[in-house]
């Protein structure tokens, strides 16, 4: 897709709404989304809703004064919110006749291939099946490690598992400014170049207290789905039928159009959806075999590894200045690299003491960043 009368042309849709916007006046905002996924789906288009507002629903519940800050105190105030969240969900899409199957999901979900597969299969048959899908993060079991962070991410993460068109952010601002919208900065009603055009202008934006997001992880979102050939839509969700109206060509929010390079899912699962557990620092003739030549990475290459690692875990490649330009599974552990770093391949069954692939990073398991 190019232009926004192509939009038209989306069949499945994740629509992401953030707390900010929910936790004003939820049963409000979520009849009036249910509405219009409704009337979306009348049009024949498939709609997954990625949905925050657990946290933000269940603080005051649970008597806190504001919003905590300590893990546990965010994990009891999800516990308590997400019941009354998908109830208010379940209550709106149920009132047009729609089933809302709610999936609540850990990195761990996305990070492990098999639980990823496994994921993809459920929303398939409740999209199959009529359903529509509410998303959230399964705050109250994700700590670090397991966090996605925020539901940009998470939604952005999901417009692969899902095989989306389209991922419409709706939010409490317009979209992307040119800079601070009270001082007369301008809506950006299009971007091209994520890292060019809106990296620098959406700024670490506040959130007010009620979300985690903020302008730069919707950035982040965008790049993360467009790399997965997704148009990524900010736009506010206080418009009447906000996303029918995008649908339709209409000039509301900023279009982040997909890069050129669409990666295969797995690609996209290797580069996004992994966490890398170290780093390869290779010289420059390294990086120059894998970004010019499509090489895989050999032993000889590396100069040498950060972090511990096993085989097959996700590592960054990094260049001697530091800089990160690719990422792909590592088939050899820490151990084993360490051992055969700076080596040629006709010498890594000797020194490993067992015959081994020569790739330390086989192109097909490489992604350039
Ligand atoms: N998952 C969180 C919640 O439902 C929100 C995260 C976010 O705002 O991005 O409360």
């Amino acid at each position: 897709m190019k232009s926004r009368g192509e939009l038209k042309s989306a069949g499945r849709v994740i629509i992401k709404i953030g707390s900010r916007l929910l936790a004003e006046d939820t049963d409000a905002r979520v009849a009036v989304l249910a509405a219009e996924t409704r009337a979306l789906r009348d049009r024949g288009v498939d709609v997954v809703i990625v949905t925050s507002g657990a946290i933000a629903l269940g603080w005051r519940r649970l008597g806190y004064p504001e919003k905590p800050r300590t893990i546990p105190g965010l994990q009891a105030a999800a516990a308590v919110g997400q019941g009354h969240l998908i109830h208010a969900w379940q209550t709106a899409l149920g009132a047009h006749g729609l089933a809302a199957g709610q999936v609540l999901l850990t990195h761990d979900d996305v990070r492990n291939r098999r639980r990823y597969l496994n994921a993809r299969l459920a929303f398939s048959e409740l999209l199959r099946a009529g359903a529509v899908p509410v998303v959230n993060e399964n705050d109250t079991v994700s700590v670090d490690e397991i966090k996605f962070g925020d539901n940009d991410r998470l939604a952005a993460l999901c417009t692969s598992l899902i095989e989306a068109d389209a991922l419409v952010i709706l939010t409490d601002v317009d979209g992307l400014y040119d800079g601070d919208p009270a001082s007369g900065a301008k809506l950006i009603p299009e971007v091209r170049d994520i890292d060019k055009e809106a990296v620098a202008v959406a700024g670490s934006g506040s959130t007010g207290g009620f979300g985690t997001g903020g302008m730069a992880s919707k950035v982040q979102a965008a790049k993360i789905a467009g790399r997965f050939g997704v148009v990524t839509i900010v736009a506010s969700g206080r418009r009447e039928r906000p996303v029918t109206s995008i649908l339709d060509g209409g000039d509301a929010g900023t279009v982040f159009w997909p890069s050129v390079s669409r990666l295969q899912s797995r690609k996209h699962w290797i580069a996004y959806a992994l966490k890398p557990a170290g780093s390869l620092v290779v010289d420059a003739g390294a990086k120059k075999a894998l970004v010019d030549g499509k090489k895989s990475l050999l032993p000889s290459g590396i100069r040498r590894i950060e972090g511990r690692f096993g085989a097959g875990d996700p590592v960054r490649v990094v260049d001697e200045s530091g800089a990160e330009f690719a990422r792909g599974l590592c088939a050899f552990d820490a151990d084993e690299v360490e051992k055969i770093a700076g080596r040629r391949s006709s010498e890594v069954a000797a020194l490993l003491g067992y015959a081994a692939a020569e790739e330390v990073i086989h192109r097909d398991d490489l992604v350039l960043l």
